[in-house]
């Protein structure tokens, strides 16, 4: 018997295997195959329009994901993926579709254990009901909170110190400790690799040309005639040990060693040689030239020709510590420097005359622009405050998920359409994912590349901070990746203690968390001229931007924390532009003409009397910023506009008439403006071209237009008004 009812499945296999899947789970939902795997639903738990429609949803899914390229494990999807799908479809959609499409992710995750190859691994809205979640992604309030701007701008600021100021020498520190561990470990590494010293010690006996090194004459209790093994081992061991044949040592391979060497010198297999010219002799190298083994003399010339260069800087304490008073040289450091090595001589600290004439000779080269501020304490400390910083700056400023930012990889600064950009992809290891690019600015770049050269990691810029340990695979150096939140924890919580010393704002107390800059970025540039366009690309929102600007504008929306703040900075940029009227009147002149150019004229007058009657404001008169201060205070309601400016003053607004009641006295309607009649409107030359264009364009129209009688008069009309301005500003221009 034919059926009526029918469902369309994914045409993507994957997908389509997916959701017949689901589909019978739901058809069968008390089946022996899902008990099974652990799920229990009542019998016929779900109508069958209910599965047709869960199948119709997953159509719509599964185009989207292939549309996007998103991976094809459902693990690896972020809640932030559901959350774009939902976006998309919002565009398209009302609150009740939105709530199916939510309870039909929803199913991906009921039925996971059934779903080959998987299904999700959490709820992408956890806690909230599928009507909560529709109607959130429909209204655009993606729940994001933004990062108030008391906590952002300190802490950008906090983020840029470090990186800029305190990083290099911290990082170099950090490769001067490396380099120390690295070369004991080699010294302990060819020491210990007995195995190549057997190898070489073998084909030097069967050389034919070999000759044992022996003493020619007694030397200090050894007969002439002894092989000289300690010169033996510095050849074997190229200078790093002389104790392959060591005496004493009880061991079978050393032992082994000496009867390989002796029975040639029994052989008479030769070469006396003095104890003078012995290393020499064999051609061993020394070990390398370190302080320690130079004459006193030598050490000084070098410090004092390195003192010589300016351009060498020496490494100073910025703060008191147990170590040393602040401002005293780092001695150990400075000695590195200056002999280029990491091995401790001494050359500066042994307490000596010669030791304490260097310090004196370093003393005194000190000058505030060949100092390198060296901070005491915990080395890895000092590094996850930088790599903290990093985060911050690029997460602030590239508006890149958490998710995107960890998997930044080393040599990741790529050209964008001739502009520099960060090149990332959003899941982990994901080759199928297309790598995306943001746009950045010079800062950025400094950031990311302090970053890289922090990271051990091979690949990736954000990884763990200690160096890589010697049991990890080969090729993998340390673990991609960390937890943002807690350095963001851990650097606001340092910064606000060492404010004394770096001169830093405190950062106010708040919760600040890696998704909330994206939102905080968000929020300040949609308030730049093109911001919207400009955030839609940045946050990979641009292909939506095609469709409507719901998602973007959303995202981007002000909230309450930084409202106030684009407030300020709009009073600031109108004071500012007050700036030049204030100096005109000061010298007397009108300044602005209209209705409200008296209101105008009588509040530069009193910002110029509190000026002229302080003596302390009166020092300051060249200082635009405190002009700028006083005049925000006086005109904190003025709106600059093209035609005109205003004053506003609700209980005079022409333009709140067209409102009805319950919306007047909020704000000017601009739109709506009666500059020639309102009582707040002032005009200044700043607008003069626009009305002196229309009065020329308006006498074009009635020189050269047939016009209707009405319609003749009515633009005369306009033009006497326009007139009645464009005379105005003649005065205004001949006053100056
Ligand atoms: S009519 Fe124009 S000047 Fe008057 S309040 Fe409205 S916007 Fe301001």
């Amino acid at each position: 018997m034919k059926s009526a009812w029918r469902a369309s499945f994914p045409t993507d296999p994957l997908w389509n295997l997916r959701t017949r899947e689901i589909a019978f789970g739901m058809l069968n939902s008390s089946h022996k195959i899902l008990r099974d795997a652990g799920l229990f639903f009542r019998a016929e738990n779900w109508s069958l329009p209910s599965v047709r429609q869960m199948c119709d949803k997953m159509r719509l899914i599964a185009t989207w994901a292939v549309e996007q390229q998103m991976p094809h494990d459902l693990a690896a999807w972020a809640a932030e993926d559901w959350q774009d799908y939902l976006d998309h479809h919002a565009l398209t959609s009302g609150t009740s579709t939105l709530a199916n499409d939510v309870l039909t992710i929803r199913r991906l995750l009921d039925f996971a254990p059934l779903l080959t190859g998987g299904g999700l691994s959490e709820d992408p809205w956890p806690g909230k009901s599928a009507a909560e979640v529709a109607e959130r992604t429909y209204t655009g309030e993606l729940s994001t909170p933004s990062i108030p701007p008391a906590i952002w701008w300190p802490l950008l600021r906090a983020a840029w110190f470090y990186i800029d100021d305190m990083a290099p020498q911290i990082l170099e520190r950090r490769d001067q400790q490396a380099a120390a561990v690295a070369a004991s470990a080699g010294i302990r590494h060819q020491t210990h690799r007995a195995r190549d010293i057997d190898v070489k010690l073998a084909a030097w006996v069967q050389d034919p040309a070999s000759l044992v090194p022996v003493h020619a004459r007694d030397f200090r209790g050894y007969p002439a005639g002894t092989v000289m093994w300690s010169t033996l081992s510095l050849w074997l061991t190229g200078g790093v040990s002389q104790g392959v044949f060591k005496t004493g040592r009880d061991s079978g391979r050393h032992q082994m060693r000496r009867r390989m060497v002796q029975q040639l010198a029994d052989a008479g297999r030769v070469r006396p040689v003095t104890a003078k010219e012995g290393r020499a002799a064999l051609g061993v190298v020394d070990q390398p030239v370190r302080g320690r083994n130079r004459r006193p003399d030598d050490l000084d010339a070098q410090v004092k020709k390195w003192l010589a260069d300016p351009a060498n800087r020496i490494p100073v304490r910025r703060e008191s510590s147990v170590h040393g008073p602040a401002g005293e040289p780092v001695w150990l450091t400075l000695e590195s420097r200056v002999f280029g090595t990491v091995t401790r001589a001494n050359v500066f600290t042994s307490g000596t005359a010669r030791t304490r004439q260097r310090q004196q000779w370093v003393r005194e080269a000190i000058t505030e622009d060949r100092t390198d501020y060296i901070e005491d304490g915990d080395l890895e400390h000092a590094l996850r405050m930088v790599r903290a910083a990093c985060y911050v700056f690029i997460a602030a400023l590239t508006l890149m998920r958490d998710s995107e930012l960890q998997e930044i990889e080393r040599n990741s600064i790529v050209e964008h359409y001739g502009s520099p950009a960060i090149a990332s992809r959003k899941v982990k290891h994901d080759e199928s994912r297309p790598r995306l690019k943001w746009w950045i600015t010079e800062p950025v770049a400094q950031a990311v590349a302090v970053a890289e050269r922090l990271s051990w990691h091979d690949s990736h810029i954000f990884a763990t901070l200690a160096p890589p340990s010697g049991f990890l695979p080969e090729g993998t150096r340390g673990r991609a990746g960390f937890d943002a939140f807690r350095d963001i924890d851990f650097f606001i919580e340092n910064i606000n203690k060492t404010l004394d010393r770096t001169g830093l704002e405190p950062i106010p107390e708040g919760l600040v968390r890696p998704h909330m800059f994206r939102k905080t970025m968000a929020i300040i540039t949609a308030q730049q001229p093109d911001g919207e366009i400009a955030l839609g690309i940045q946050l990979k929102h641009a292909a939506r931007r095609a469709l409507a600007n719901r998602v973007t504008g959303g995202y981007g929306r002000m909230d309450a924390n930084w409202s106030k703040e684009f407030d300020n900075q709009l009073e600031l940029a109108a004071a500012r532009r007050l700036v030049e009227l204030l100096k005109a009147r000061r010298q007397g002149d009108p300044v602005a003409v209209g209705p409200g150019a008296a209101r105008l004229h009588a509040g530069l007058d009193k910002v110029i009397k509190a000026m002229d009657s302080d003596p302390h404001l009166q020092a300051q008169i060249a200082d635009e910023r405190m002009q700028v201060s006083l005049l925000r205070d006086e005109f904190a309601q003025l709106h600059f506009g093209t035609i005109n400016h205003c004053l506003w003053q609700a209980s005079t607004a022409e333009c709140q008439n067209q409102l009805p009641p319950e919306q007047r006295g909020k704000q000017p309607l601009l739109g709506a403006c009666q500059p020639g009649k309102c009582r707040n409107s002032v005009l200044t030359l700043e607008n003069a071209p626009y009305w002196i264009a229309e009065e020329g364009d308006l006498q074009d129209t009635l020189r050269r237009e047939r016009l209707s009688p009405p319609r003749r008069e009515s633009i005369e009309i306009r033009l006497t008004e326009v007139q009645s301005v464009t005379a105005q500003f003649a005065n205004l221009q001949g006053a100056h």
